[in-house]
């Protein structure tokens, strides 16, 4: 099974993707992560990136498309993944159509996760990242419904986006996605 996972900075998709990956036995690939341990690691990569997230600002699509398909590749013989973090723009997601129809894959599910302004900016003070800031939420958060909420229509011209309310308790959103999931 494979999904994607679409919402605000703060709107759970992390903690969700996480805990459905552990259920189902499907590869939790995030974009963020993916990007934080290169930093961690102190790569060349992580070097290039460090500032552009620490601002809340995209790291450069063909960056983030090339450990999305290492990624991909590594989860081959697996259950499937669920993507987190990826797609972010509307060229992230055509590049990701080309990467899965050459390698003959298809998605089964786009879920997004819906919260509002106010929730999403206390969650994220109480979670304190480095990079969540009250100017780099905001910048976030911009960034989201220029680039990313346009993805949402993307999808919705090609697949069923299933909306889910984000505002519920970790474990209601949890029912809620496998119940979609199940279905
Ligand atoms: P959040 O969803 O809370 O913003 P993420 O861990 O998904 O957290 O992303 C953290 C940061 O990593 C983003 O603000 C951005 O700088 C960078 N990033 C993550 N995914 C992408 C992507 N697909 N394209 C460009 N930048 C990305």
């Amino acid at each position: 099974m494979n999904l994607i996972i679409l919402g605000a900075p703060g709107s759970g998709k992390g903690t969700q993707a996480r805990q459905l990956a552990e259920g189902a036995g499907v590869r939790h690939i995030s974009s963020g992560d993916l990007l934080r341990e290169a930093i961690a690691r102190k790569t060349e990569l992580g070097q290039q990136v460090e500032a552009i997230i620490g601002a809340g600002e995209l790291v450069p699509d063909e960056v983030v498309l090339k450990l999305i398909m290492e990624a991909l590749a590594d989860s081959e013989g697996s259950n499937g993944w669920i993507l987190d973090g990826y797609p972010r723009n509307p060229d992230q997601a055509e590049a990701l159509e080309d990467v899965l129809s050459t390698n003959r894959q298809v998605v089964d599910a786009v879920i997004f996760l819906k919260v509002d302004a106010d929730t999403i900016v206390e969650r994220l003070l109480k979670r304190g990242r480095v990079d969540d800031t009250e100017d780099t939420i905001r910048t976030r958060l911009k960034v989201f419904e220029k680039e990313t909420l346009p993805v949402v229509e993307f999808y919705e011209l090609r697949y069923d986006v299933h909306e889910i309310n984000g505002s519920m308790a970790i474990d209601e959103v949890a029912n809620a996605i496998r119940e979609l999931v199940d279905a």
